[in-house]
């Protein structure tokens, strides 16, 4: 079923939630305003597909933002998860399900000797920065426009004007001096990096990097940008910080630090590695991980850390990721970006997809962006002219022109034929 019209369930699910939650959501982007349509309430999801509370099917390009890589309600994983409950649900203390879990990230992902679970990816980055900035006795941390690396005080900071480098709050709420702790450049000019630490010798803790963009819609680094950050950083004593809460076993099992061939000292993760459950992971180099409680003084913790079904769910979906599912997803997300590419081209629509692996967006300007500032120069009215003629005929993308679309192993030659069979309409009108 699809229509312009919201069903009568959702609209009375909407008007309520719009009196509890701030803009009716538990998430911003949920409330649809970047593209000008009422939320969705979603109530179930299988595979490549979602259902609204008034029944109508859609194909998800959302992805929970990240976590289904396999699709929606694997077997598999729910499986997992049922057999979970059904021995508790949360000790506060060590499970087995925990040591399985790190033992199969750190075989996919060689540069995490220690790491330790959280319960969200913000947590995890918050907590990863509080370890670099404790092993170089240094404050700054050095990060990117456009990049999202969780929403903690010290990162929601944007860059700030003139020479002085220096971040100012992205945020209400956000004291200046914590923003003062940060520095924003822009994304992909290896010269402003090494700019900035000639400007502040031994002064930077770390250079926190999305290995590829997929916060300000997908931008992948240019050639040699991961790797002038590697050699900047160790000539500096800073230390570099991959975080692949999106990028991990998404754009390969050992994330983009595999793909790409550059080694980070510390890595955070999410999504995936908990299979739809709440979930955060930092980890890296033995010696600077020991620098957390009890062994170091670094404090962090969680009442819900590591826990038991968030762990079961994660066992489980990387259980199902190898090789050949991995060349499958890069093949179907290929066929959707070339796919889109001619549909649009054909209906004389200036747009540029770019894609990595499974993650892509649909940029609305003419070249593909190198940033942040470029990636903001796209057209976001006619995206979310497009959204919705695509969410019309039962194709849900992610609302917004600056969210990556991410494709699922469960997404099918039908799934993407469809998409693509409503794309041409959506594009020509
Ligand atoms: N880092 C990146 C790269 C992310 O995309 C996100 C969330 N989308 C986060 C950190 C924060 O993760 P969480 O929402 O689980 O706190």
């Amino acid at each position: 079923m699809s229509g312009t019209e919201v069903g009568s369930r959702s609209a009375a699910l909407i008007a309520r939630a719009e009196a509890l939650f701030p803009g009716g959501v538990n998430s911003p982007v949920r409330a649809f305003r970047a593209v000008g349509r009422p939320p969705l309430v979603l109530e179930r999801a299988d595979g490549p597909y979602v259902w609204d509370v008034d029944g109508r099917r859609y194909v998800d390009y959302i992805g929970a933002w990240g976590p289904a890589i396999l699709g929606h309600a694997h077997a598999a994983v729910v499986e997992a998860v049922a057999a979970a409950t059904r021995s508790g649900f949360a000790f506060g203390a060590t499970h087995p399900f925990e040591i399985e879990l790190a033992e199969a990230i750190q075989q996919a992902m060689p540069s995490i000797e220690r790491l330790r679970f959280t319960s969200s990816g913000t947590e995890a980055v918050m907590s990863a920065l509080r370890v670099a900035r404790a092993a170089t006795g240094r404050d700054l941390v050095l990060k990117f426009a456009g990049a999202y690396h969780g929403h903690s005080d010290g990162l929601l900071v944007e860059a700030g004007s003139g020479l002085a480098t220096q971040a100012i709050a992205g945020s209400a709420g956000v004291p200046d001096a914590v923003a003062a702790t940060a520095i924003v450049l822009p994304y992909n000019d290896s010269e402003a990096v090494t700019q900035a630490f000639v400007t502040m010798p031994g002064r930077i803790a770390a250079v926190i990097v999305e290995p590829v963009v997929a916060n300000a819609g997908v931008i992948p680094p240019l050639d040699g940008y991961l790797e002038h950050l590697r050699v900047v950083t160790s000539a500096d004593g800073a230390l570099l910080v991959f975080d692949e809460v999106i990028t991990g076993f998404r754009l390969a099992s050992g994330g983009a630090q595999a793909r790409l061939g550059v080694t980070p000292d510390l890595t955070t993760l999410g999504k995936i590695i908990g299979g739809g459950m709440p979930i955060g992971a930092y980890g890296g180099r033995a010696d600077l991980m020991d620098l957390v409680a009890p062994v170091g003084p670094v404090y962090q913790a969680g009442t819900l850390s590591g826990h038991p079904l968030s762990m079961a769910a994660g066992i489980a979906t990387l259980g199902e990721l190898d090789e050949e599912r991995y060349a499958a997803l890069e093949e179907s997300a290929a066929a959707l970006a070339s796919g889109l590419t001619e549909a649009a081209a054909r209906a004389g629509r200036e747009v540029a997809v770019a894609r990595v692996g499974s993650l892509l967006t649909v940029f609305f300007r003419p070249t593909l962006p190198a940033n942040a500032a470029e990636a903001l120069a796209s057209d976001r009215d006619a995206y979310a002219r497009f959204f919705g003629a695509m969410l019309d005929q039962g194709i849900l993308l992610p609302p917004s022109q600056f969210e990556a679309w991410f494709v699922s192993m469960a997404h099918g030659p039908a799934e993407i034929e469809a998409t693509l069979e409503v794309a041409r309409r959506a594009f020509a009108a």
